[in-house]
């Protein structure tokens, strides 16, 4: 089935991003896979799990809610076509991979293509039951011992029994 979010919605999504692109035709159908699948989920409880920062992104961002500003998108930089979305309330969760080819199609009829295509000749669905990640945020954040800023203990490194930022462990790596 093609693409059900409005000419109005797809219109919006297409400014938000600023053109429109085989890549953003993606993100916004990953989008529509996500919502028809948790068509009950309060917004704020879903969770993305990005493994490209491509156009795509900017779709899921704009029709899902998940933002890198509320902390309930999260980049995992793989480079691939990938999107995992989990439901926070009932833990469940999937991984799409976008798997169609559309060979020796021009940018117009990729959009279209993708834009027509049933959701699941488009993407592979695998279950997740690992449950959401964790948001960085939440983890304690801790003193860097060189510069003294505060920052989230996932971004820390050690270095010669120090935790530093990672400003100052790549000037201490550099000279080392
Ligand atoms: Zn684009
Ligand atoms: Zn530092």
């Amino acid at each position: 089935m093609a693409c059900k979010f409005s000419t109005e919605q797809i219109r919006k999504t297409i400014e938000f991003h600023g053109h429109s692109c085989p890549g953003l035709a993606i993100g916004m159908r990953a989008a529509e896979y996500c919502l028809t699948s948790f068509p009950d989920a309060d917004p704020t409880a879903l969770v993305c799990v990005t493994e490209t920062d491509m156009c795509g992104v900017d779709g899921i961002q704009y029709l899902t809610g998940c933002t890198f500003g509320k902390g309930n998108l999260i980049h995992r930089d793989y480079g691939k076509m990938a999107f995992s979305f989990f439901d926070r309330t009932t833990n469940e969760g999937f991984r799409l991979v976008f798997s169609y080819t559309t060979e020796g199609a021009g940018k117009e009829d990729m959009i279209k293509c993708v834009m027509e295509t049933d959701l699941s000749e488009l993407f592979t669905r695998q279950e997740l039951h690992s449950g959401a990640p964790r948001s960085a945020r939440v983890l304690t954040g801790m003193i860097c011992e060189s510069c003294g800023e505060r920052t989230m203990e996932s971004r820390t490194r050690r270095y010669r029994g120090q935790t530093l930022c990672i400003p100052c462990f790549r000037q201490v790596d550099q000279k080392a």
